[in-house]
């Protein structure tokens, strides 16, 4: 059945992120709950990166699940535009009133991708309706990821996921994430251009699908001052930090200086159902708010709002406000801690930059190449798979960042794999 499967799989789909010529087939997953996948075979596997980061609370969670049930029994979608539904304007309410920032409107899409593309477009058109044509271009850290349409493959960094598209991708003003408070090459590029940017983006402390590259919060945090003083417009991309990731409910709060747009999607719905979110200053809203219909935000999606998605997401949230929850994060936090200290003693020579935030850990494999492409990270995979434990390194960078439901003795599976896999690499080098 399950070798069926696979055949049937590869005569008609077409994996994402997946080299056509991998001869690794997928591996069919018939369940899962809390922290662990079950495949066809009834072979158990820890999931530690979350299923791509969306999972918050562990598979199949029964409360998600009901609240799913319910609203799919009474109301499973409705186009947005002239009509609303009580989950989505319940989730908007809910949401204003934890976000980091003073945020008004909530505009609903269905990924992490048309989230930032709607900021993009918001913000870039906000200038537009401001009459001010000048303020047309976008300032963006190198190494950022923010999704796989045009705009926020443009806002993105040029590397390998770009690179067959770069003559088509809009202009982009790149400055380096800050590694420390001293910002003043940064500025001084800002400053040259200052009255041409429309709109900063950014991945609030931790760039993930970048290498999950931790920042500096007192830089961002100038940053964000100064570039608030010019009026441009700051877009947190909080789709893989938002709900709990970093150690706070969202990275902003770590800063003074708070984004006037915010884009949130993966563990917005506990990771269930696919729903994106941005949100933004009155100021921001204000501008569009013009009997010229020209200024009309022309932008949606069909399943714009999904009321599964919102009842999801308020689900999520009843789970978010829980004592276990952030007991959770304190269990993943304490046993990262403890992981470092065992790691940094014994194998200091084959791993590099060990780094946490909130319930990330990080580590780059020693390898020859530091890149995306390079081949270490299938290896572990599957020494990781052959041990019942889930991980997808990303290039030679090796990270976990489970589920807040993840048990002490799981953790202790994952953090076992980890150092089995150390010792089995001998030469991490010659990759
Ligand atoms: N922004 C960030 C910071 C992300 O990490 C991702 C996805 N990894 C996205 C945007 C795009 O989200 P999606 O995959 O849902 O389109």
């Amino acid at each position: 059945m399950y070798t069926s499967l696979v055949l049937r799989d590869k005569s008609v789909i077409w994996h994402p992120f997946t080299n056509l010529t991998d001869n690794q087939p997928p591996i069919p997953i018939a369940s899962a709950k809390g922290a662990v996948l079950f495949d066809e075979q009834g072979n158990a596997y820890i999931d530690a990166i979350s299923s791509w980061w969306v999972n918050l609370h562990g598979h199949a969670h029964p409360h998600i699940a009901n609240k799913i049930f319910e609203q799919a029994s009474t109301l499973e979608h409705i186009i947005f535009a002239g009509f609303t539904h009580r989950p989505a304007v319940e989730l908007a309410e809910r949401l204003l009133k934890i976000l980091p920032g003073n945020f008004s409107k909530v505009f609903y899409s269905d990924n992490g991708s048309t989230s930032t593309e709607v900021a993009l477009k918001m913000a870039l058109q906000y200038w537009w309706n401001k009459s001010e044509p000048r303020r047309k271009k976008i300032l963006a850290f190198s190494g950022a990821y923010h999704g796989d349409t045009f705009g926020a493959m443009s806002a993105s960094d040029r590397g390998v996921f770009t690179l067959a598209f770069h003559d088509l991708l809009f202009e982009v003003i790149f400055i380096d994430p800050p590694a420390t408070d001293d910002v003043h090459v940064q500025l001084n590029t800002i400053l040259e251009n200052e009255n041409e940017i429309a709109a900063f983006i950014y991945e609030p402390l931790l760039q993930g699908a970048g290498g999950m590259h931790v920042y500096s919060a007192a830089g961002l945090d100038l940053l964000l001052q100064s570039l608030q003083s010019m009026n441009i417009i700051c877009i947190a991309d909080e789709v893989m930090t938002g709900f709990g990731r970093t150690g706070t409910l969202f990275a902003s709060e770590r800063m003074s200086a708070k984004p006037d747009i915010i884009c949130l999607s993966k563990g917005l719905t506990g990771g269930t159902r696919p729903l994106g979110v941005t949100a933004c200053r009155a100021y921001i809203q204000d501008a569009f708010v013009s009997e010229d219909r020209l200024k009309t935000f022309f932008h949606g999606h069909s399943f714009t709002a999904n009321p599964l998605g919102c009842a999801a997401a308020l689900a999520s949230l009843d789970l978010l406000e829980k004592e276990e929850c952030r007991e959770g994060m304190r269990r993943i936090e304490k046993a990262i801690r403890q992981f470092l200290i065992t790691l940094s003693e014994k194998h200091h020579g084959s791993i590099k930059n060990a780094r946490s935030l909130g319930t990330l850990m990080a580590f780059e494999l020693n390898t020859g190449k530091n890149e995306y492409l390079n081949t270490i990270g299938a290896v572990v995979t599957q020494m990781a798979l052959s041990k019942g434990v889930y991980l997808r390194p990303l290039g030679n960078t090796l990270y976990i960042l489970p589920p807040y439901c993840i048990t002490e003795d799981q953790l202790a599976m994952i953090f076992d794999t980890i150092f089995s896999i150390l010792e089995s690499l001998k030469e991490p080098a010659s990759y």
